[in-house]
């Protein structure tokens, strides 16, 4: 199927990739990015909704098409290019490289036992032998869970029990802002506390932090893979059905308890392809710059597998985007030729904060554009860095869940920069609507408010289940609306009458003030246009009088100015007054309270649901996923005062 490069050739592609006659040949079509051991003749089995099985009879491996495929045609260009700023290193890969590094670790693994369908969990920092780990998972047909490095010893045992490894690689320490955060008492708690015990360790030792061996448990990979049976090991790909498991991988803990999402090997190399295709238009031997985290979604598919199955450099990025200045990124694209970035507002606001001539001291004309994900994107922000880049910024929603975007501008759909705060149109293969939240029923007029959600199937990519649990992928995402089978987001949207989609929060993140149903999003994204806002959270708080009335703690842009009451004072008059007039004063926060910081998960995520607890004076409930624990205490200070 050609590239669409009209909005009228979109409308058609994605058409075919929903529509019951077309979506067989549609898929089949794009299953051809990938190599495959076995070709598919079937697209997809839905015979058992909502699971759906993509290209069923294919067989195929993830690591052979993100590495073995490329030896032939670029052997010697870079494959991933290790930088740290907290180290000082650069270290750049081949694909050859990669390739004997790769088979290294899976000959050790190997030696473990490790073979089709065992787990390995990875707790690692961003070093390039978390990617080696990853890809000799997926050579094995070995699951891997990736849990986020520098999650507290809790988090780590609860997840160890859920997908009970076989191994467990990690590192003497992961290092943030120039300090290093011990790894391996964190571990060695976690498997203290987990009931499953896996069979060995496999560490690296960076030389950060002391790292005690358990004897017969723990091994080194500086040792082992030196010694002969490994360091020359050609260990071959473990051809797997379609459908058998890649990895799991667990949500942000945004609104509660993880979700451990499994996904399949076919459709998500065919997603990861296609989406490297029609999304980023990303070609081999360009370089590719996600700022994100292995653990995270973003990571998996945008840091390891799509660019690599595309045959391009990835660069994997250990640091601040502040160190050892703000033009530490930009100094990157100058000196990689990056192509295409990706990266989470959160990290642009922090830039944001910091002096823009960083952003004018480096060539940047390799840059094709700036992807964004991970939460909202308000206007103020995007508006700032296109400013700055002079390249499209392109906002893409999606979740842990899908594995690659539901919501952006593809090739061939209109961008149009003036709908900054819209993540664009549905992209091929989600058949997405919005759901009346009382009658169940698709919305069909524009600018309603409804919940996003997506007929099944859902494409290639997405969960298959929750990880042992069945029934609680089919509770949690597929019975909103008994009786059809309907994906729910738990996000709010709505969509324009030109077809682009606005997110408008999750559903638990509405507030009824006086029976007047308000978006937290919405009061945020007015509140953050004023200049002297940096960053807000708005949460609902129960009142005995209104039900409910929003509150707001925001982060200063200049914390001089709120640093005595009378400067705070006056500033959330400002506020206020700001929100009276952009959208009324029923919208008004009964409060605006300054802090210096706000909660969020580790994957950059606001913690409103904390904040509200707090608010509350509630049980703030499962804080593991919280990036500084510290961020509650200066809230509830100010709460006690309020
Ligand atoms: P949990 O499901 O455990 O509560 P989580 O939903 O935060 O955690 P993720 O899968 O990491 O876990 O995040 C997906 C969510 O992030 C989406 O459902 C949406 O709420 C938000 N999100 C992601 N991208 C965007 C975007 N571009 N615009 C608005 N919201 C976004
Ligand atoms: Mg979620």
């Amino acid at each position: 199927m050609p590239q669409p490069t009209s909005p009228g050739d979109y409308a058609d592609f994605y058409r075919q990739s929903i529509a019951p006659d077309t979506r067989e040949a549609f898929w089949l079509e794009q299953a051809r990015a990938i190599d495959w051991h076995q070709a598919p003749q079937q697209a997809c089995d839905y015979h058992n909704p909502p699971f759906a099985r993509w290209f069923a009879d294919g067989q195929l491996n993830l690591c052979h098409n993100a590495v073995d495929r490329h030896l032939a045609q670029r052997a010697d260009q870079p494959a991933i290019i290790a930088v740290s700023t907290e180290t000082n290193t650069e270290r750049v890969y081949t694909f050859a490289q990669l390739h004997e590094e790769v088979q290294r670790m899976a000959a050790v693994l190997q030696s473990f036992g490790v073979g089709k369908g065992d787990r390995v969990q990875i707790y690692m920092p961003m070093i390039a032998e978390a990617a080696f780990a990853m890809l000799a998972c997926v050579r094995l047909g070995a699951i891997h869970s990736v849990v986020f490095g520098g999650f507290a010893s809790v988090s780590l045992a609860s997840r160890i029990d859920d997908a009970q490894p076989k191994v467990v690689i990690s590192a003497d320490a992961g290092s943030r802002g120039g300090k290093a955060i011990a790894y391996k008492p964190l571990l060695d708690e976690a498997l203290q506390l987990a009931k499953h015990k896996p069979a060995a360790v496999l560490l690296v030792d960076r030389g950060l932090a002391p790292m005690p061996l358990q004897a017969g448990r723990d091994h080194l990979w500086s040792t082992l893979r030196t010694q002969p049976q490994f360091s020359e090991a050609k260990v071959p790909c473990t051809w797997l059905n379609s459908s058998d498991p890649s990895y799991i991988l667990y949500t942000s803990g945004t609104t509660g308890k993880p979700k451990g999402v499994q996904r399949d090997t076919g459709g998500y190399a065919v997603a990861l392809a296609s989406s490297m295709q029609h999304i980023f238009a990303g070609q081999a031997g360009q370089t590719f710059f996600c700022t994100s985290d292995i653990g995270w979604v973003v990571g998996h598919s945008y840091i390891v597998y799509g660019p690599l199955i595309a045959g391009m450099a990835t660069i994997m990025y250990e640091g601040l985007p502040t160190r050892p200045d703000a033009g530490i990124w930009w100094s990157l694209v100058e000196k990689y030729r990056i192509s295409h970035m990706f990266s989470a507002p959160t990290a642009v606001r922090v830039l944001k904060k910091q002096d823009p001539a960083y952003l004018k001291k480096y060539d940047l004309s390799s840059l094709q554009a700036l992807w964004l994900a991970g939460e909202p994107l308000d206007q103020p922000t995007a508006q700032w860095i296109s400013g700055a880049l002079q390249v499209p910024i392109i906002d893409n929603y999606w979740q842990t869940e899908t594995g690659w975007p539901i919501l952006t501008l593809c090739n061939g759909v209109e961008q149009q920069t003036s709908r900054f705060g819209s993540p664009g149109k549905a992209v091929y293969g989600f058949n997405v609507k919005l759901i009346d939240e009382a009658t169940g029923q698709a919305l069909t007029e524009p600018n309603q408010k409804g919940v996003l959600a997506m007929e099944g199937p859902l494409p290639p990519g997405c969960l298959q289940t929750v990880w042992g649990d069945d029934e609680r992928f089919v509770n949690t995402y597929w019975s909103s609306i008994p009786g059809r089978q309907i994906y729910s987001t738990f996000d709010w949207g709505i969509q324009d009458a030109d077809g682009y989609y606005f997110i408008l929060g999750r559903t638990d993140d509405v507030i009824n003030v006086a029976g007047h149903r308000l978006g937290t999003r919405e009061i945020e994204e007015s509140i953050s246009s004023h200049n002297g806002i940096a960053e807000v959270a708005v949460v609902g708080v129960a009142d005995k009088l209104k039900g409910q009335v929003a509150m707001a703690f925001a982060v200063a842009r200049d914390a001089n100015q709120v640093a005595t009451a009378e400067g705070q004072a006056a500033l959330e008059a400002e506020v206020m007054k700001q929100v009276d007039s952009q959208l009324g004063a029923v919208a008004r926060p009964a409060r605006v309270l300054f802090v210096n910081l706000l909660p969020k998960t580790r994957s950059g995520k606001l913690l409103r649901r904390a904040l509200q607890a707090v608010a509350e004076q509630r049980d703030p409930g499962d804080l593991t996923t919280m990036e500084d624990p510290t961020a509650l205490n200066q809230v509830k200070e100010l709460l006690a005062t309020a």
